[in-house]
């Protein structure tokens, strides 16, 4: 399935000229054009899913096993000396585009890339709240 008004379908279906590192029958993966490193890339599926609540069980593996795939090889073209693998859902947690993808984003000692959070507590009531709530 794919949406019209995306361009990430857009992209991964070809029409939309893109960097391509890699591409298969599932997947595409581009250089993105506002990258927090030299060498970040995202994979796209070429089937639509707005998120990770939404994408096949089966693509969200075979991503995770591109990830892997991708990571090794640029990590010896870069010569970059890390990688975050970072996968944004919704609004509040920084998507902007609305069609799954994760990044890959080389790290280079004392590069200036923004990752970081403030570390906060775990509280013994947050914790049982939440071990009670699986249960
Ligand atoms: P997110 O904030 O997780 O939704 O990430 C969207 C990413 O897509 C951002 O890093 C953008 O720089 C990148 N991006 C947006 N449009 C394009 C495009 N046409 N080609 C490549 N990367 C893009
Ligand atoms: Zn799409």
């Amino acid at each position: 399935m794919r949406d019209n008004d995306c361009i990430f379908c857009k992209i991964a279906a070809g029409e939309i000229p893109s960097a391509t590192l890699y591409e298969d029958d599932d997947f595409r993966v581009i250089l993105d054009l506002g990258p927090a490193s030299k060498g970040h890339a995202l994979i796209l599926p070429k089937e639509h899913f707005r998120n990770l609540y939404d994408i096949d069980d089966e693509l969200a593996a075979k991503a995770m096993v591109l990830a892997k795939k991708m990571v090794k090889q640029m990590t010896d073209v870069l010569g970059c000396d890390g990688y975050n693998i970072v996968q944004n859902n919704e609004e509040c947690a920084g998507q902007t585009v609305f069609h799954f993808h994760m990044h890959l984003i080389p790290r280079y000692k004392g590069d200036q890339v923004g990752l970081e959070w403030k570390v906060g507590e775990l509280t013994d009531e947050v914790r049982d709240e939440i071990l009670e709530k699986l249960k």
